[in-house]
């Protein structure tokens, strides 16, 4: 496995490899979610590049960019493990160069939701997205649904911007309570960890409400939302139905819909999802 610092060399490296490539762009601190997509990529690609890059201009100013957890030795012999070919883990001031000044913005489906509540987050991830895709070149690039609205954007930007690279979803893993795994779930102390459950529970009380005929958004969200606030350690964000394409909210669940939800545990915000339909 090589391990390339710079993009010049993750450039040069590029260039010789003839061969399709498959591309995992992650944050490090990496759990079996990160490696579900690491498996994928592995299973379809002749070729595997991980990257590890905490990018600074998606985190908000209030956010948790200086705490945000790292492991790299760990990283590297998890994926050494997988058997990936490469792991490109820039600094922050290769990727920023004190002279850089261009963004890429998706517009509409990054308004609302994750986009509403940490503003310019989205333009942080497209950016540095596009900026690792220029600089691997992959042919297909895998992204976990447990970020679902980070997977339209990115969608929409590969359609948008005419880019010349499949995206890959690969579903959600979770603990064995229906937590989603998330590097963030170290910031949980023991009692918020027990807590942390409920956003699982809440999307399944929706998902057995509408198989058993409840199509009504303001009911389903209702109780999704009595569900949380029975937990006292729980402060919503937001709780969503919406088309799981275009982000807009609905009245009538017509599927796929898109039932998503920020909540804090303690101080400590966490996402979820599942598609209905
Ligand atoms: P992150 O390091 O949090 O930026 O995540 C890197 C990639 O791994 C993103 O595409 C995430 O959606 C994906 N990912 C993180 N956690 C999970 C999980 N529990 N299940 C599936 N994919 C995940």
């Amino acid at each position: 496995m090589k391990v390339v610092e710079t993009i010049g060399e993750m450039k040069r490296v590029r260039l010789e490899l003839a061969e399709p490539v498959g591309f995992v762009p992650t944050m490090g601190y990496l759990h079996e979610g990160h490696l579900a997509l690491v498996r994928r990529a592995r299973a379809e690609s002749p070729l595997v590049v991980v990257s590890i890059f905490v990018n600074p201009t998606q985190f908000g100013p209030q956010e948790d960019f200086d705490e945000y957890p790292h492991d790299p030795q760990h990283d590297l012999a998890l994926l050494e493990k997988e058997r990936v070919d490469i792991v490109f883990m820039p600094s922050a001031a290769e990727m920023y160069p004190p002279q850089f000044s261009s963004w890429v913005e998706v517009g509409k489906v990054t308004e609302r939701l994750e986009g509403a509540s940490r503003p310019g987050h989205f333009k942080g991830v497209t950016t540095v997205v596009a900026k690792l895709f220029n600089i691997v070149q992959p042919t297909r690039a895998y992204f976990g649904q447990k970020d679902a609205q980070q997977l339209v954007v990115i969608k929409k930007m590969v359609a948008d911007l005419n880019m010349n690279l499949e995206i890959v979803t690969v579903p959600t893993v979770r603990e064995s309570d229906g937590l989603v795994m998330s590097s963030r779930n170290t910031y949980l102390n023991p009692e918020e960890r027990k807590a942390a459950v409920v956003l699982y529970q809440a999307l399944t009380l929706a998902q057995k409400l509408w198989s058993q005929g409840e199509k009504d958004t303001d009911k389903l969200r209702r109780q999704m939302i009595d569900l949380i606030q029975s937990e006292p350690l729980a402060t919503i964000d937001y709780v969503s139905i919406a088309d799981a394409e275009t982000l807009d909210e609905l009245d009538t669940v017509t599927p796929p819909a898109l039932v998503s939800l920020a909540v804090k545990i303690g101080s400590t915000r966490l996402i979820d999802n599942v598609v209905l339909g």
